[in-house]
């Protein structure tokens, strides 16, 4: 792990039933129409990452910007923010490797303590380590206005198990296919992100088969 924290005092800009007669068939494709007619619609609730880095609220008080992860991209954003941040309040810089990190969860949750009223969190990284990273700070108190997120990619994503209940990082995507780190089930990822949980919900991808 790399930890650095930083202040940034004022920095300036530098940085389908099926009858066919009166005989009732129960083969497969009734059944899958059956089924078609009774799920309801899928209607995806998933994260809508902003296309460009939102700009800091202006209105801050002070500023702390969390970048996770050793991508040109996120540091790209760091950057950014920091340049625009630095200008109108005082601007903390956190460095963390991942949040799959004992140690770096840690130390976000060490900057969250020292954070006052006033203060807007904004962080950068893969989706995994931001979505995690913002569901920390929500559990620690912060509310929606208070956080800004930006995913430089989507490659990953957090996973809720709805079976043995545990939550991992799986380089997958909704629609796609994975095994549970933990039951070792194979889960489907749902197009359903909760933000309470801070995961995609997964379930057993074989779970509608009747054979
Ligand atoms: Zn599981």
């Amino acid at each position: 792990m790399s930890l650095h924290l930083r202040m940034f005092p004022r920095v300036r800009s530098t940085l389908s039933n099926h009858k066919t007669d009166n005989t009732f068939h129960l083969d497969q494709g009734a059944m899958n129409t059956a089924v078609a007619d009774t799920l309801p619609p899928r209607i995806p609730s998933v994260p809508h990452w902003p296309v460009t880095p939102p700009p800091p609220n202006p209105a801050a008080a002070s500023y702390l910007i969390v970048a996770i992860g050793a991508l040109e991209s996120t540091a790209r954003v760091v950057n950014q923010w920091i340049s625009q941040a630095g200008e109108t309040a005082p601007t903390q810089l956190l460095t963390l490797d991942s949040m799959e990190s004992s140690t770096d969860r840690a130390a976000l949750v060490r900057a969250l303590d020292c954070a006052y009223t006033g203060v807007r969190i904004l962080v950068t990284g893969g989706q995994y380590d931001v979505i995690v990273a913002l569901t920390a700070a929500r559990d620690h108190g912060a509310i929606a206005c208070e956080l800004t997120g930006f995913a430089v990619h989507t490659r990953d994503a957090p996973v809720y198990c709805a079976h043995c209940r545990n939550t991992f990082r799986a380089q997958a995507e909704p629609g796609e296919l994975i095994m549970c780190a933990h039951c070792a089930r194979t889960l489907e990822i749902h197009e359903h992100f909760t933000s309470a949980l801070g995961s995609f919900l997964a379930s057993d991808a074989h779970a509608r088969e009747i054979v």
